[in-house]
């Protein structure tokens, strides 16, 4: 008998990445197929997405397909509003993929995504109210509270890479400046090792030099971590949630980046002496997070 599955397609800036999940949320096959770029058309960026669901497929097509985007969607799933590495803008993504799948569609922001697969399966089971922060090229968060991703009137809470922490600060390529993600994210790393070295190199190869025990890479490392503690003070004193999550590639080098993190946050924080100050762990779930958490939105759906 064909068992019921869900499959989870991440779209990115690079690459559209889709798994297939069992019932217990387990990964039984994924597929990456590359995105067509941010000037394609939109239809073609949909054609990409059911590709891709497709070559996971099978004995035949999953119970429900789940969308995670990188980018502003609106609060009710079905339109995705903005994002600077796609090229859809305002459009009804969720029906047109439904339509051209044939299938049930559930769609989201791959932050919101991440976090569900940390509640489901990954860092967070259990946890009622927790901050997750992803670091890749820039910025993304999600805000759990209650059990429930916390959307924002909008639909778009938990953009925490924009908050302002340096007033006058560097440019951001929103359009505002002193942005957190301008001072953690993997731009960041490779601003200041660039600066230190007088030379590019690239985030994993920032990371293998700093796992290496190069003193530069490492002091990287810290600099972008004390930003990451910087920053996730201001957000354990707006939400005081029981647990932060620290996902996204930049984050793969663990207590690195973790470590400066957790002292800034302890001397960034008000009254740590006098109260709980939360855990900053790692992520369980790596580049997968955001595909895995949309198939399990997509499973969930029903239920929510
Ligand atoms: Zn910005």
């Amino acid at each position: 008998m064909v068992h019921d599955t869900w499959v989870g397609v991440d779209v990115g800036g690079t690459k559209v990445l889709a798994v297939r999940v069992s019932a217990s949320g387990e990964v039984e096959a994924s597929a990456t197929r590359p995105m067509p770029g941010r000037t394609a058309s939109e239809a073609a960026v949909e054609d990409a997405v059911v590709a891709a669901a497709h070559d996971v497929y099978a004995d035949g097509p999953p119970t429900a397909l789940g969308i995670s985007a990188a980018g502003l969607v609106d609060s009710t799933g079905e339109r995705y509003l903005f994002g600077a590495h796609l090229p859809w803008r305002d459009a009804p993504v969720r029906a047109r993929i439904a339509e051209r799948a044939g299938l049930a569609v559930v769609l989201d922001n791959d932050a919101n995504c991440a976090a569900h697969a940390e509640l489901a399966v990954g860092a967070a089971r259990g946890i009622d109210s927790m901050v997750m922060i992803t670091i890749g090229t820039g910025i993304g968060g999600a805000l759990v509270l209650g059990g429930r991703v916390v959307r924002g009137a909008h639909g778009l809470a938990g953009e925490f890479g924009h908050m302002q922490v340096v007033p006058d600060g560097l440019a951001c390529e929103c359009g505002l400046s002193g942005c957190w993600e301008q001072y953690c994210s993997g731009r960041a790393l490779e601003r200041v090792t660039r600066v230190a070295l007088g030379r590019h190199l690239d985030g994993p190869e920032v990371a293998a030099m700093a796992s290496a025990g190069d003193e530069v890479a490492r002091q990287a490392f810290a600099s972008i971590g004390t930003w990451l503690g910087v920053g996730v003070a201001g957000l354990v004193s707006a939400f005081d949630p029981e647990l932060v999550v620290v996902g996204g590639g930049v984050s793969a080098v663990g207590d690195l980046l973790l470590e400066p993190a957790r002292a800034a946050l302890l001397e960034s924080l008000q009254g740590t002496a006098h109260r709980p100050v939360p855990s900053l762990v790692p992520a369980r779930l790596g580049p997968e997070a955001g595909a895995v958490g949309a198939a399990l939105l997509a499973r969930d759906a029903g239920k929510l």
